[in-house]
């Protein structure tokens, strides 16, 4: 295995048969890496529920680049063409989305009220930037008028995020989790198929809010927000979140 990348918090290695390993470390950077630490536990946790989401998706007929987990902190992968575009799903008003409507940038979406925490009723998609220094929302157009996706791959990238979604928040609410936000990306196989690809479902990519808390009037986040707000330890959080999807 060849060392051919490294990422915020994953190691990416190139396999002798062509496919890529994923490792997840213990590293965590906010604020387009200006904040960093490590703490213990997070690959472990990363690559055990990326793996856990995967598998699911894959049963419900989302086509991944996931093959197999192949350590307690290592995944092997599809080696894809990674699409040049972030693509974010809220169900709920949180992170840059509030800090864009407060600084008077954008309008949220019909029926949502203007406050941090309101449920967004058709939930909203959105689009990021990947490989430029700082992520920047880019629209529907900039992304086909630069070429990074054609038109059918756009509504197809889209349809299947509503898709992700769906399942993820389903699956999180019985648990008592709300899934406010969460990001994914996609790639290409060389004869042109999208499959969803980096990781899915992880604390690391996605808000994950406690029920309780948030019907209380509280936000109780078990995801990075712990590290970005400094809210408390973030092994403790990420080994509950993994706890309360994990175990049945
Ligand atoms: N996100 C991510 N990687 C990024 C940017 C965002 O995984 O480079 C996730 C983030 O954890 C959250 C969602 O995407 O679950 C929406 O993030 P947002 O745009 O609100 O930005 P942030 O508050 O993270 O700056």
């Amino acid at each position: 295995m060849k060392l051919i990348g490294k990422g915020k918090s994953k190691d990416i290695y190139r396999a002798d048969n062509g496919d890529i390993v994923f490792e997840f470390t213990d590293r965590v950077t906010a604020f387009d890496g200006v904040k960093k630490a490590e703490y213990a536990h997070k690959g472990e946790v990363c690559c055990e529920l990326a793996t856990y989401w995967f598998k699911i998706l894959e049963k419900e007929s989302i086509h991944t680049h996931f093959k197999k987990k192949i350590s307690t902190n290592r995944i092997r992968v599809a080696n894809l063409n990674i699409l040049p575009v972030e693509v974010i799903w809220r169900n709920y008003v949180a992170g840059s989305l509030w800090r864009r409507f407060e600084r008077g940038e954008i309008k949220l979406p019909e029926g949502t009220d203007a406050r941090e925490g309101a449920p967004i009723p058709n939930g909203m998609l959105e689009f990021t930037t990947k490989f430029e220094t700082v992520d920047r929302p880019v629209n529907t157009e900039e992304i086909i008028n630069s070429k990074w996706m054609t038109e059918d791959e756009l509504i197809n990238i889209g349809e299947m995020t509503r898709k992700i979604n769906d399942i993820m928040f389903k699956r999180l609410l019985r648990k008592d989790i709300i899934l406010a936000d969460f990001k994914v990306e996609f790639g290409k196989t060389p004869k042109g198929k999208i499959l969803l690809a980096d990781e899915v479902g992880t604390p690391d990519g996605c808000r994950f809010w406690d029920k309780q808390a948030y019907v209380r009037g509280e936000f109780l986040s078990l995801d990075k927000d712990v590290f970005r707000k400094n809210k408390g330890d973030l092994s403790a959080a990420y080994l509950e979140i993994f706890d309360r999807i994990t175990k049945d």
